[in-house]
């Protein structure tokens, strides 16, 4: 099966384009969030595990996160494989799971990252301008005012909320960085990590990612099986229109 991990910053589009390349690719988006929320709402065991600590306010452990991963990986919407959204967050993680992989005789075949800087990412999660009377939002750039700094509605001044502010959205995107820098580096010791430039529209984006991705998938990589009497030495199967699988698809599509 084909494991994808999509990594990124908050404020890249990482849901958006995970979504879009798992839909593409006929594999499964497996975001951990959906997958706790899953687990509680059916009362399984592991979800049971994951409201208590929730409850008491604690991170939901390692080893629950990914046991509801290892079971997802056996739904029937998982055959093909999957992407994987939100897990691993921490080096810990990258490694156990490759360890729970690897029992499985599979591994994460590549990781993508989303790479946006830290600048451009404080400008966008800090771009929340709310009206001082009723609340309106606006942002500079998805949604600009008709006159700056004051709401269209009823001509009150913009404000941001301390969540909002630069400081604070800086602050709070370096205790998210330093572990996602280390996920990263662990996939990249493992050479295969790709980076993509997210600071592009989601569509360019959206075509990296499917771009960075052909080549990799296909059956050719190091794990390919070399039967005793086949090897006739010379001419690698040149990939020609017999490739069933992770053909990509380069038609016009909307995400
Ligand atoms: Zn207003």
């Amino acid at each position: 099966m084909r494991i994808i991990v999509l990594l990124g910053p908050p404020g890249a589009g990482k849901g958006t384009q995970a979504a879009g390349l798992a839909g593409d690719l006929g594999l499964a988006h497996v975001a951990t969030g959906d997958l706790f929320r899953a687990h509680v709402a059916a009362g399984t065991d592991l979800g049971r595990l994951a409201k208590g600590f929730m409850e008491r306010g604690q991170l939901v452990p390692d080893d629950v996160t990914l046991g509801m991963l290892l079971a997802r990986l056996a739904e029937p919407d998982a055959a093909a494989g999957v992407v994987l959204d939100g897990f691993p967050r921490t080096r810990a993680q990258a490694e156990a799971l490759d360890r729970a992989l690897a029992e499985r005789g599979e591994r994460v075949e590549v990781a993508l990252l989303i790479d946006v800087p830290e600048d451009v990412l404080v400008a966008r999660l800090a771009d929340r301008w709310i009206c001082e009377a009723a609340g309106h939002v606006y942002s500079r750039t998805a949604r600009p005012p008709k006159v700056d700094g004051r709401c269209d509605v009823d001509g009150s001044p913009l404000v941001q909320r301390a969540d909002d502010r630069p400081e604070t959205v800086r602050a709070r995107l370096a205790q998210q960085m330093a572990p996602l820098a280390e996920v990263v580096a662990h996939y990249e010791r493992q050479g295969i990590l790709r980076r993509i430039d997210g600071q592009e529209s989601i569509a360019a984006v959206g075509a990296a990612l499917r771009a960075a991705l052909s080549g990799v998938g296909a059956p050719t990589a190091e794990g390919a099986p070399t039967a005793e009497g086949v090897s006739t030495g010379s001419a690698p199967s040149t990939g020609g229109p017999s490739v069933t699988g992770g053909a990509p698809r380069t038609g016009p599509r909307q995400a």
